[in-house]
């Protein structure tokens, strides 16, 4: 039987979009709550930071977005779209470049939100500050909110039959150990903090990390900075300066620092440094929502969760869109909402929660297996492109186009190995004629 729901959206950025429009395609009454006053979530570039660089002050006033002023998209413009949506192949009188600014990110976003009504569904300046079963039933949940709108704040308490969480996990550093750090005299910030280079000016800097921010922050510090120092965990690096750049050096991890400023490097190399800049991730962080343990953060793994979407014991009731990690991320988000959307609408059947719950046991087996440290639970190591048709399937959809997978593989090879530039030397003639060809076989 096809049953339409009341469903509570949490957070209006990529993922709750998705969700959102999903959600209505399949008949159910969508309420979106979003604590800003805009749609976009990380894509809105914030110029504010949080009150303490590093972000390790629980009391810290906290800025959601991450992203750094000069930021492109890691990804092609293909790959930035919806399945049924693509992102413009290149913007009326705008930038005609394969990898986009993070401006024709947002303004896509906004077209996305008021070409499908989804402006309409969200309360904007309404922070949740609690969610959680209604009289120990799945199918009630009670949202408390607290309004932003510059009117004094005020508590609003409403009911739901299901909730989606979508509110990112790009705000909450995590921190990489260093031995020493604690009397360490010089500056330490967290990637979700940075925004420009001018601060670094004439600076030595380290910046700890092998991830794309690591390499786009450290280029772009190195346009006013003395010298970088990227330090990174990955096994086999060695001490040198990087080809084709004047001032940046890579090194093995951090072993230690002091305090008159040195950091030691496990080599035995060491710099003395003004700042250190961590590119080392973030930390999921759900401070509303409360499900008396049955969901639970450990290491970096929500859990237990299937298919990184339902917690057995409270699906379809409660689900999550956007906690997985890699991959193409667009494509996944509208893929998984499909599902959520469809799942909720009755049309898509999940396992028992017996059965889930041992799917989830088993894909903890595998990874221990594999040696995949728990903290990389969500890294869709070794199903991302099965990930993808697992869920188009599981909706009833048909594969996404081969092209894109082939696409993303060959991003994600330039972005490890580190090509400098690799977003203007992209062909995108070559790929046209790629994704041309694979659409007429298919007429
Ligand atoms: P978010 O965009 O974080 O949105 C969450 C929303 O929830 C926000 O609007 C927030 O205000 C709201 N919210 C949070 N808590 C509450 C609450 N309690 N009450 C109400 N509202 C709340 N992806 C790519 O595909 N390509 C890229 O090039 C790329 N580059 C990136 C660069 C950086 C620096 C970062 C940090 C991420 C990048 N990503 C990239 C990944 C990016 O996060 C995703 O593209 C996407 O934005 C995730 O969307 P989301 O909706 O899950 O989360």
């Amino acid at each position: 039987m096809v049953q339409s729901l009341t469903v509570a959206v949490i957070g209006a950025g990529v993922a709750g979009l998705c969700a959102a429009r999903e959600l209505l395609r399949e008949g159910h009454t969508v309420v979106v709550f979003e604590k800003s006053d805009q749609i976009g979530g990380t894509w809105r570039y914030d110029p504010r930071t949080d009150s303490d660089p590093i972000g390790i002050d629980p009391t810290r006033e906290v800025v959601h977005g991450s992203l750094y002023l000069s930021l492109r998209t890691n990804l092609p413009r293909q790959l930035m779209g919806f399945l049924d949506y693509p992102f413009p192949e290149n913007r009326e009188n705008g930038d005609p470049r394969a990898f986009p600014g993070h401006e024709e990110v947002l303004w896509f976003l906004n077209k996305f939100a008021d070409d499908f009504g989804i402006r309409e569904l969200i309360r904007f300046n309404r922070e949740v500050l609690r969610i959680e079963r209604v009289d120990g039933r799945n199918d009630k949940w009670i949202i408390e909110s607290k309004s932003h709108d510059g009117g004094g704040d005020s508590l609003f308490q409403e009911f739901f039959q299901a909730v989606v969480v979508c509110s990112g996990h790009f705000t909450e550093p995590r921190i990489a150990q260093i031995p020493g750090i604690e009397k360490w005299s010089g500056y330490q910030i967290h990637s979700h903090n940075y925004r420009v280079p001018e601060p670094f000016r004439n600076q030595s800097v380290v910046v700890i990390g092998f991830g794309p921010s690591a390499f786009d922050i450290s280029r772009d510090i190195a346009t006013v900075a003395k010298e970088i120092h990227i330090s990174t965990r990955t096994p086999n690096v060695k001490t040198m300066k990087l080809a084709n750049h004047d001032s940046i050096w890579q090194h093995p991890m951090v072993k230690c620092v002091s305090e008159d400023g040195l950091i030691v490097f496990e080599d035995g190399s060491s710099v003395s440094a003004d700042a250190i800049c961590f590119c080392t991730g973030y930390k999921y962080n759900y401070p509303f929502l409360n499900t008396n343990g049955i969901v639970t953060i450990d290491d970096n793994r929500v859990g237990p969760l299937y298919k990184h979407v339902f917690p057995p014991a409270l699906a379809p009731w409660l689900s999550f869109i956007g906690i997985f990690e890699k991959g193409i991320i667009f494509q996944i988000l509208e893929l998984q909402s499909k599902w959520v959307a469809r799942v909720l609408s009755g049309k898509v059947v999940i396992p028992t929660e017996k059965e889930m719950t041992k799917y989830v046991e088993e894909y903890y087996q595998k990874l221990e297996k594999l040696g995949i440290p728990k903290h990389f639970t969500h890294y869709l190591h070794f199903e991302e492109v099965g990930y993808s048709q697992w869920l188009a399937e599981e909706s009833g959809l048909p594969p996404a186009d081969e092209w894109r997978e082939r696409m993303y593989a060959e991003t994600i090879k330039k972005v490890r190995n580190m090509e400098d530039g690799y977003r203007d030397q992209w062909d995108n003639a070559y790929w046209e004629t790629i994704i041309k060809s694979e659409s007429s076989h298919k007429i």
